[in-house]
């Protein structure tokens, strides 16, 4: 074995989302502490996008790491099928109580992707145990729900999943519900949900992650649930990003007049250090499985379904959004974006500023990739140069930092991005 870590992972790693042909070097991080990577080389950069946006109060938080060591003395892992244990129990019921008398049931998976699938073969399945005929899904263009066949099969058809396109089932797209387009859309989604033919309809909630935090509207949002549920459709909302405190709420839902049938929830689930998913609903759902016949359960797992290191981390990740720093944290995150926002608004290579909660989002206006091509390559390294990790999503630029990243963290990297428009501006 070559001493050298990183040439074996030049060697031997295969990375996600990635052209290993023409991939630079990957950056060697060492070290991670609140909102700073280090690198093998001493380098230190902000993590701007937490991470993926998993990591919720900081890398390495103490009341994470105490609550993986004590749960790591009790039970490492246990198989949950016919056992259970108390984080995973303790974790249920503390999320059903913050999510709201509806939901009451809490289904375990390992990562968004399996959380989206589990809602969507629940909802089949519910109509399946009703003898109910709902061959449809309804999504919205650019969605992203994971890569997974049933995720992708919901998500915007492009680039990244064509070659898998021929195996996707059928789904029903609305347009992206900009302000001018939200009666149409409406009219539109009424016209399929009357058919009674659709099974679901799955929606990121407010703001769509990886089309480039895209925003809309909670009056459409509760107008669209609204609908769904007249026409006995189930609604599912991904929360996968959204949740724990991303739009100034504990759940993007809780903007909302009307709840949703179905919840996805992962990335900022486990304060973003372990991986798990979690699908939660109400009882009227749980109920139509429940038979004498084992083949109308929800006959569905994962080898480390119920993970208790994984629920440890999630119950300290709530104990840790129970206190007041964490809010205070929030809104002050909340406040420097709206600051930030007014600073670069007159920038004309603007397009778009887009802001709710600890997510702010600058649309570059598209003819400056022309000018300046390819425009995110650009801005990824010219940010990283400065400190700054930023995965810009195409033209937008994004920042949706942990909690724990102080002003003068998030001074620099505004400062790096309004130093990034001056340079497109010369
Ligand atoms: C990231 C994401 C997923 C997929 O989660 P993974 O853990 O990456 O599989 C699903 N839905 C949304 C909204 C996401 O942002």
């Amino acid at each position: 074995m070559n001493n050298n870590w990183v040439a074996n992972d030049l060697k031997h790693v295969w990375h996600p989302f990635t052209q290993h042909f023409t991939a630079s070097i990957p950056l060697a991080i060492t070290k991670a502490k609140g909102a700073i990577l280090t690198t093998e080389d001493g380098n230190e950069y902000i993590d701007a996008n937490s991470s993926w946006w998993v990591n919720t109060h900081g890398h390495g938080h103490p009341v994470i790491g105490a609550a993986l060591t004590k749960q790591f003395e009790e039970i490492d892992h246990v198989i949950f099928a016919g056992c259970t244990h108390p984080k995973a129990t303790e974790l249920a019921t503390r999320l059903c109580e913050k999510m709201g008398d509806k939901f009451q049931r809490v289904f375990f998976s390992d990562n968004g992707s399996t959380a989206v699938e589990v809602a969507l073969k629940m909802a089949i399945q519910y109509w399946y145990n009703k003898k109910e005929e709902r061959p449809n899904f309804i999504a919205l263009q650019g969605a992203y729900h994971g890569d997974t066949f049933g995720a992708m099969s919901v998500g915007e058809r492009d680039l990244f999943n064509r070659p898998f396109e021929p195996y996707f089932f059928e789904v029903h797209y609305l347009g992206f519900p900009s302000s001018k387009e939200e009666e149409r859309i409406l009219e539109r989604a009424k016209r399929i949900l009357s058919s009674r033919k659709v099974a679901g309809l799955i929606v990121e909630p407010l703001v769509q992650g990886a089309s480039g935090m895209r925003m809309y509207s909670v009056d459409f949002l509760d107008k669209l649930t609204s609908l769904a549920k007249k026409y006995g459709t189930l609604v599912i909302f991904d929360e996968v990003m959204t949740g724990f405190g991303r739009t100034g709420e504990l759940f993007a839902m809780n903007h909302c007049e009307t709840k949703p049938d179905i919840v996805t929830l992962s990335k900022g689930l486990t304060a973003g250090v372990l991986p798990m998913g979690l699908t939660v609903t109400s009882n009227a759902i749980y109920e139509t499985f429940l038979s004498e016949e084992m083949s109308r359960g929800f006959l569905h797992g994962h080898s480390f379904t119920g993970n208790p290191l994984a629920c440890a981390a999630a119950c300290a990740n709530l104990d840790l959004f129970e206190q007041d720093e964490t809010w205070e944290n929030i809104n002050r995150i909340s406040d420097w974006n709206r600051a930030f926002s007014s600073r670069i608004s007159s920038s004309n290579l603007v397009a778009e500023i887009r802001q709710l909660g600890t997510i702010l989002a600058i649309e570059l206006k598209d003819e400056v990739s022309g000018y300046y091509s390819p425009l995110r390559d650009a801005a990824y390294s010219f940010f990283l140069e400065r400190g700054v990790l930023i995965r810009p999503l195409g033209n937008v630029i994004f920042i949706n930092a942990p909690y724990c990243t102080s002003n003068e963290e998030l001074d620099k990297v505004g400062e790096a991005i309004y130093a990034f428009l001056q340079l497109l501006d010369q």
